[in-house]
C-alpha cells in the first residue's frame, strides 16, 4: 500500500512541477516583459503541436486526439469572448458546453486502450468525438436559449465551494472525471493515467483564469500529457506490458553497469505449455502474472526481469551464490506453496474449463543460479545459470539448482 502510494505520487510529480511552473509564470506576469508574456497565447499550440508529433510517432493515436481536444478547448474558451462580441452567442452557455466536454473526453480517451485509427474502435471512437464537436459548434454559433437556461442550471448548493469561472454542470462533470480518474490510477499506477488526470485538473484551473490563465493552463495541460507520452513510451519499451516487471532491455541495461561481482538466476516456469494446452492462453498470461508478481518480492536483492516467454531472470548485484541460495529457495518454495486458483474471466473460457473454475492448482518454478568468475561477462553468466536451470529440470523440476 505505502509502495502503491509512493509510486503514485512519483507519476504525479511531473503533473505537479509543471502546474507549479505555470503558477509561478502568472505570478511573475505582471513583471514581466510584454513581449514574453504574449508568447503564452501560442504556447498551446506549439506544446500541443509538439505533443501530438510525439503521440503519432509513438502510436499514441488517443493522446493526438486528446491534444487536438486541448487545443479546441483554449481556442473556444479564450479566444471565443473577443469574437462574439456583436454576436448573439452567450460566452458563458459555450463555457458550460466545454466544462462538460473536456474533462469527460480526456477520461474517455484515458480509459480506451488504444487500437489505432482503422480498426472499428478506432473508426467509432473517432465518430463520438466528431459528433460532439458538431454539437459544441452548434453551441458555439446559435446557442438555443433553453439550452443555455439548462446549462447554467444551479446545481451545487450556494454554500458549497466551486470551481473558478465554471458552471456547476463543468464542475459535475470534473468531479465525476476526478473520481474515475483517481480509481483508475489507483488500480494501474501509469505514467499515461497520471498524464490524463494532469492534464484534466490544468484544463479546470483554465476556466479559472482569464485570457493569459487560460492560455498557460492550457499548455500546462499540454506539456502533462507530453511527459505522459514520453514516458509512455519509454515504460512499452522497457517494462513488460503483461507482468508489470522490467522487461529484457532493462536487463541489457542492468547488465552493463554491473560490478565485478554479481550472482543471475534464470527463473523457469514448469511444464508452462501443459498449462497453456488446458486451460488457454489467457490462464497461462495469468499464470506469468501471478509468477511475475511473486519474483517482486524475492530477497537478498534480487532484481527480477521477465526475460522472455515463460523465463524470468533474477540479478543480485555485490552477491555470491551461497548468499542468494536461501533467497531462491525461499522464492520456489513459496510460489510452489501458494495454490494459484483458476478464475473465470468471461464466457469463452468458462466453457472451455467450467469443471476448473475454482478450482486450486500448483504452479512449480525451477531455477539455476551462476555467479560471476574470473573474466565471465554477464551473458557467460548468463548462460551458466540457464546450465544449472536445465539441470534442476532434469533432476525432477520444482527446484533450485547450481
Ligand atoms: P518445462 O517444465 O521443461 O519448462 O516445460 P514447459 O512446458 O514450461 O516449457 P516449454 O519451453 O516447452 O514451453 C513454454 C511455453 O510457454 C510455450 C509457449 O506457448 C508458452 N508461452 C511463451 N510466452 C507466453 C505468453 O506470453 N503467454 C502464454 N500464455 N504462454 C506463453
Ligand atoms: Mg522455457
Ligand atoms: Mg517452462
Amino acid at each position: 500500500m505505502t509502495r502503491a502510494l509512493l509510486k503514485g505520487s512519483l507519476l504525479l510529480l511531473p503533473g505537479a512541477v509543471l502546474l507549479a511552473l505555470a503558477y509561478l509564470f502568472l505570478a511573475r506576469a505582471a513583471i514581466m516583459p510584454p513581449a514574453i508574456v504574449g508568447l503564452a497565447d501560442y504556447a498551446p499550440y506549439a506544446l500541443a503541436a509538439i505533443g501530438a508529433a510525439i503521440g503519432w510517432r509513438f502510436n499514441h493515436s488517443n493522446a493526438v486526439i486528446a491534444f487536438l481536444l486541448i487545443v479546441i478547448g483554449h481556442g473556444a474558451l479564450t479566444e471565443l469572448p473577443a469574437q462574439s462580441a456583436g454576436r448573439a452567442v452567450d460566452p458563458g452557455t459555450v463555457r458550460a458546453a466545454l466544462a462538460i466536454f473536456l474533462p469527460l473526453n480526456l477520461l474517455y480517451l484515458s480509459w480506451l486502450k488504444d487500437r489505432g485509427v482503422v480498426t472499428a474502435q478506432g473508426r467509432l471512437r473517432l465518430a463520438v468525438i466528431l459528433i460532439q464537436l458538431a454539437g459544441l459548434a452548434f453551441v458555439m454559433w446559435q446557442a438555443p436559449r433553453e439550452l443555455a437556461g439548462l446549462l447554467a442550471t444551479k446545481l451545487i448548493p450556494a454554500m458549497l465551494p466551486r470551481f473558478a469561472g465554471m458552471p456547476d454542470i463543468g464542475t459535475i462533470a470534473f468531479l465525476v472525471a476526478l473520481a474515475a480518474f483517481f480509481v483508475r490510477l489507483l488500480l494501474r499506477l501509469t505514467p499515461r493515467d497520471a498524464g490524463y488526470f494532469g492534464a484534466t485538473v490544468a484544463v479546470v484551473l483554465a476556466f479559472g483564469g482569464g485570457r493569459l490563465g487560460g492560455a498557460v493552463m492550457f499548455a500546462a495541460a499540454s506539456a502533462i500529457l507530453a511527459v505522459a507520452v514520453i514516458q509512455e513510451s519509454y515504460r512499452s519499451a522497457f517494462v513488460d506490458e503483461l507482468t508489470a516487471l522490467p522487461a529484457r532491455r532493462a536487463l541489457q541495461a542492468l547488465l552493463m553497469r554491473l560490478g565485478d561481482r554479481y550472482a543471475i538466476a534464470m527463473v523457469d516456469i514448469d511444464h508452462f505449455k501443459k498449462f497453456n494446452d488446458t486451460y488457454g492462453h489467457d490462464v497461462g498470461d495469468h499464470v506469468l502474472r501471478f509468477v511475475g508478481a511473486m519474483l517482486e518480492g524475492v530477497g537478498g536483492g534480487g532484481k527480477p526481469f521477465r526475460y522472455g516467454g515463460e523465463e524470468f531472470t533474477v540479478v543480485f548485484p555485490g552477491r555470491t551464490v551461497s548468499e542468494v541460495l536461501p533467497h531462491l529457495e525461499a522464492l520456489r518454495r513459496s510460489i510452489a506453496g501458494r495454490p494459484f486458483r483458476l478464475r473465470a474471466r468471461d464466457k469463452s473460457r468458462i466453457k472451455r474449463w467450467s469443471a476448473g473454475i475454482g478450482r486450486k492448482v500448483a504452479v512449480t518454478v525451477s531455477a539455476g543460479v551462476a555467479e560471476r568468475a574470473g573474466d565471465q561477462t554477464p551473458d557467460d553468466v548468463i548462460k551458466e545459470a540457464d546450465r544449472a536451470l536445465y539441470r534442476a529440470k532434469a533432476k525432477g523440476r520444482n527446484q533450485v539448482s547450481i
